[in-house]
């Protein structure tokens, strides 16, 4: 279907962000043109949930993954009633809650995206976009299909880039036994059942990528790696009300941890787990952490980031079963190290680690070794040429904190002298540097309505505006 040369609307990334701006944007002003800017076949996948391995299911319970963030249970529901819960035998968790395969929030998502498309309320424009030229007040974006449209508003939603290889494997770079990104379909298809298998990341790609390997019938040794050799947390035995109170933060990083810590003994005193603490952080995290001084957002970001992590995103319980049995097997060693030195040899890949515990080397020798590290948010404006040029421009620039594209508090993107830009928002993970917790899907989903909010209203004003030119006349 040809999408109309000019739009109101184009939103660059048709991942779950870009999908469920459209969507609320598509409900809240149904007459205006929306373009999705999306090169894979379906919207509202994206990296996370375009994924068709059965081994990868979703890591919060469905009833906290809803497109329409008021109606919580709007994904629970959507699986009772198109059948894919009772097509799942392994959705229950030992919780209780469901997780089902990351592939069907997808499926769920695209579900509610297709009325839309049938109906042109939004077009999905399936090509990449290579350039966004701000031309006479509007956006002129290029694709790489050659097509050429102009928008009065463009939304950047285009999350996740490939990971950074660490430096010390620069030698195996064009080694194909060297699996530089995990999360490319098929990335895992040609290590061997019995291979050793050294995997850079303890966290959830890493966990992904055991069960994925198991899945697959893979049985050799794994040894996962991280400086601190940290694991994502399961989730509570039981899901209760977040516990704690953060609104009002201590004004510096120790005394939020202080807090934190003090909280987490208040919780265990009435029998609650800190997992009910660490959900009351994130939370509220939208609140607190534009109070917080620039420097103390930083000092978080260097120093808590990490234990943050594998707190707050949890691993699913089916995924966990695997990682817990691999370790039982002996067939799984989390280590904290880090490496010095890769090399390949005929039959075997090498990597010389030192252990963060005693400080001593070992030599590991696999067969394979996989990069799970997470994607390099912090070269984001480098990582795509539709990026780097409006950088180049002076239109956007790189938050102050490393994880993603400045903006202010109704995501317009900031330019290089820190102005807000009227029609260039960031939808989603970018934005997260102004928002705080701002990854997981609940905070994604509240932050796509908010930004469809935002968009709508300006589209409101410009129409009032027309009118007033019109009637003046
Ligand atoms: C592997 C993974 C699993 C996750 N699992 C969970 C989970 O279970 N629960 C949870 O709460 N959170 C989870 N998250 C976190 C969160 O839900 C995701 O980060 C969120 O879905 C981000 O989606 P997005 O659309 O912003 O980004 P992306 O998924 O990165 O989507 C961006 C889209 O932009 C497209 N694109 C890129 N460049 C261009 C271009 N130049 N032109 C046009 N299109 C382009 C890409 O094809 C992609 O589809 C997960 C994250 C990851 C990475």
């Amino acid at each position: 279907m040809t999408v109309p040369r000019s739009i109101e609307v184009a939103i660059v990334g048709g991942g779950f962000t870009g999908a469920a701006v459209a969507y609320h944007l598509a409900h809240l002003r149904p007459g205006i043109s929306i373009a999705v800017f999306e090169p894979r076949a379906v919207l509202g996948g994206g990296l996370a949930y375009d994924d068709h391995d059965p081994a990868h299911r979703i890591n919060v319970p469905a009833t906290r993954m809803s497109l329409v963030p008021q109606d919580e249970n709007h994904f629970a529901r959507w699986l009772e009633e198109s059948g894919a819960a009772s097509d799942d035998p392994g959705i229950s968790g030992r919780d209780g809650a469901l997780y089902p395969k990351r592939s069907v929030f997808g499926r769920y998502v695209a579900s509610h995206l297709d009325p839309l498309l049938a109906t042109r309320r939004v077009h999905h424009v399936r090509s990449r976009v290579l350039s966004i030229a701000a031309e006479g007040g509007r956006w002129t974006l290029a694709t790489d299909a050659g097509s050429r449209i102009s928008a009065r508003i463009a939304a950047l939603a285009t999350t996740h880039p490939p990971p950074d290889v660490p430096h010390a494997l620069a030698p195996l770079m064009s080694d194909p036994r060297l699996v530089r990104d995990a999360l490319v379909p098929g990335a895992l298809a040609d290590i061997a059942r019995d291979a050793r298998v050294v995997i850079l990341g303890t966290g959830l790609t890493m966990a992904d990528v055991v069960a994925s390997l198991d899945r697959q019938g893979h049985r050799g040794p794994i040894t996962a790696l991280s400086r601190r050799g940290l694991r994502s947390r399961g989730h509570a035995k039981l899901q209760v009300e977040p516990f704690g109170e953060f609104t009002a933060p201590p004004p510096r990083a120790s005394a939020l941890l202080r807090k934190v810590r003090r909280t987490i003994r208040e919780a265990a005193a009435r029998g609650l787990s800190w997992h009910t603490v660490l959900d009351a952080l994130r939370a509220q995290a939208q609140t607190f952490w534009p109070l917080l001084a620039r420097e103390e957002q930083s000092r978080i970001v260097r120093h808590l980031r990490v234990y943050w992590d594998v707190h707050r995103f949890r691993i699913a319980p089916q995924v966990e079963d695997v990682l817990d049995r691999r370790i039982a097997e002996g067939t799984l060693a989390i280590k904290a190290a880090s490496v010095l030195e890769a090399g390949a040899e005929h039959d075997h890949l090498k990597l010389v680690v030192r252990n963060r515990r005693g400080g001593g080397q070992d030599t590991i020798l696999a067969d394979h070794v996989v990069v799970t590290t997470g994607p390099a948010h912090a070269k984001i404006l480098s990582t795509q040429p539709y990026l780097a040029g409006l950088a180049a421009g002076g239109l956007v620039r790189a938050d102050h904190l490393g994880l993603g594209i400045a903006c202010d508090g109704e995501s317009r993107a900031l330019d290089v002298r820190g102005a807000p830009q009227e029609t260039l928002f960031v939808a989603g993970p970018l934005a997260r540097a102004r928002f705080g917790e701002l990854m997981g899907l609940p905070q994604v989903s509240a932050h796509a309505v908010a930004v469809a909010q935002r968009i709508a209203r300006d589209v409101e004003l410009a129409e009032t505006r027309v009118r007033d030119v019109a009637a003046a006349k």
